[in-house]
């Protein structure tokens, strides 16, 4: 199913990560490697994209060691990269999203060591922080509990490049 090498986009993040994202049905997937010419054209503002996120991870790396005292190797993961416009119409959706047009990743933080509390803690600071400062799209996806107050999900951060600054949450 992949039909190029992987290549590192930034000092974190790969392209087989912006292609390959950790939620994306097989499906999905399959059809970005089929419209991977599509892809490689956006690949520049993938690595421009990924660049800056490598900035918030060493970020989010510092707030945790002076805000927490934690030294624990954590990152982010892209759990939807890239999306090609025959996987969104598919899903019956418009194709306008910057996850196809333009270059949008939506990401988690993930340490085997965190507790998820912890993880929690790092999303609402990620999210207090980039709301401000962060220049194009920007968007946070809450954690969400079940109805006996179980965590489902920690939730997540959507980072995109338009030239425009766009709140909104999901
Ligand atoms: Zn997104």
């Amino acid at each position: 199913m992949r039909t190029l090498p992987n290549r590192q986009l930034s000092r974190y993040f790969d392209r087989y990560n912006v292609l390959e994202g950790t939620a994306m049905p097989m499906q999905a997937r399959q059809l970005n490697w089929i419209n991977v010419k599509d892809y490689l054209d956006k690949e520049p503002r993938y690595i421009e994209l990924c660049q800056q996120l490598d900035l918030v991870i060493m970020d989010m790396q510092s707030w945790l060691k002076h805000e927490k005292d934690i030294t624990e190797t954590i990152t982010l993961a892209i759990s939807s990269g890239y999306r090609c416009l025959e996987w969104e119409r598919i899903r019956k959706r418009t194709g306008q999203s910057q996850h196809c047009i333009g270059a949008a990743v939506d990401v988690y933080p993930v340490s085997s060591f965190l507790s998820q509390n912890n993880l929690i803690s790092v999303v609402s600071h990620l999210y207090n922080k980039y709301q401000k400062v962060w220049p194009g799209g920007f968007a946070v996806k809450q954690p969400s509990y079940d109805s006996s107050g179980k965590l489902k999900n920690i939730g997540f951060l959507h980072f995109d490049s338009r030239p425009v600054k766009v709140r909104w949450q999901y």
